[in-house]
């Protein structure tokens, strides 16, 4: 009796308890749900602020889980890295991606060239077969390799030596953009980009968050201008994410972004809509 009130008690946190058997129970419900194609992509608009034209979208994953309903990636792409399997996901999202890029395209010459960006894993980016797996997804769908730019963080960047970069360096040869994901959260040595092979630094969303308050932080702006200038000296383009307001698009074009990301021009949605905004774009 003694050990069942033990037990009773253990489980009398409700919550953690629920917490536990859903990590556990997703875990193990990952694999099948890959090969029931549960998981889906959503794409979010990049565009450049100069003139307010779509340049490309974010794939960002989602899986449909039969009981939890929608599930975004934070609660299930750690546990995807934990297991593995992050390593086929990471591939179907990177083929399937790359496929709707190449009907874009297709579709929608007069748009302009639509690039997709992919979001790569720090455990994707230690298998041996990242580049021989990028390199035939790009072949046998036909999409030339400028149009694709993976998404790397950068914190799975910070003190990586040579032979984490090489598959990298071999990416950007072939013409693959590589992006630093989440720049400025990961307090990595400015100089030390110069050795990256990357070409776009996206800004975190922390930045943008400063410019919210209004009047704006003007130690916030230095740092953004200060940061751009030093990607541009190194030839990196900035894309900046977050990017919710009118006022916040302004001041970023004006301290020099790039390309940018946000709720302000578009929720991530169904690859269709994209169609229609670059429609738009392309008859003014
Ligand atoms: P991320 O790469 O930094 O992606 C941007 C996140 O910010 C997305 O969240 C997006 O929906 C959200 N976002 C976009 N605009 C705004 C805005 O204006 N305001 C706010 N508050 N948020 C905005 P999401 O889709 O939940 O993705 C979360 C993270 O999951 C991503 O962060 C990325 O690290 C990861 N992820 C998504 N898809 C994949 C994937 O296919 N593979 C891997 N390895 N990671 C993925
Ligand atoms: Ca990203
Ligand atoms: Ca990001
Ligand atoms: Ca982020």
């Amino acid at each position: 009796a003694k050990s069942a009130g033990g037990n009773r008690f253990e489980l009398a946190d409700p919550e953690v308890d629920a917490r536990t058997i859903t990590r556990h129970g997703l875990t193990t419900a990952l694999p099948a749900a890959l090969a029931r194609g549960e998981f889906f992509i959503e794409y979010q608009p990049l565009v450049h602020l100069a003139d307010g034209s779509v340049s490309g979208a974010e794939a960002l994953v989602r899986w449909t889980h039969p009981q939890h309903g929608v599930l975004g990636p934070d609660r299930f792409i750690p546990l995807a890295e934990h297991t593995g399997l992050i390593v086929p996901l990471g591939r179907w999202v990177l083929e399937e991606a790359v496929r709707q890029a190449h009907e874009w395209q297709q579709r929608h010459a007069d748009a302009g060239p639509l690039r997709i960006n992919v979001n790569l894993s720090p455990v994707q980016l230690h298998h041996p077969h990242l580049v021989a797996d990028t390199v035939e997804v790009l072949e046998r769908v036909g999409l030339e390799p400028g149009a694709l730019c993976l998404e790397v963080t950068e914190s799975a960047l910070i003190g990586a030596d040579d032979d984490l970069l090489k598959p990298l360096r071999r990416l950007a040869e072939m013409g693959v953009d590589i992006a630093l994901d989440d720049f400025g959260t990961g307090y990595s040595n400015l100089a030390n980009l110069r050795r990256l092979p990357v070409s776009v630094l996206k800004l975190d969303r922390s930045f943008t968050q400063g410019m919210q308050r209004y009047p704006v932080d003007p130690v916030d702006l230095k740092i953004v201008e200060g940061v751009v200038s030093l990607a541009h000296s190194l030839d990196l383009s900035v894309t900046v994410e977050g990017v919710e307001t009118g006022a916040q698009a302004e001041q970023l074009r004006d301290l020099g972004c790039d390309t940018a990301q946000g709720w302000y021009y578009a929720r991530p949605g169904p690859p269709e809509r994209l169609h229609t905004l670059a429609m738009v774009d392309a008859t003014g």
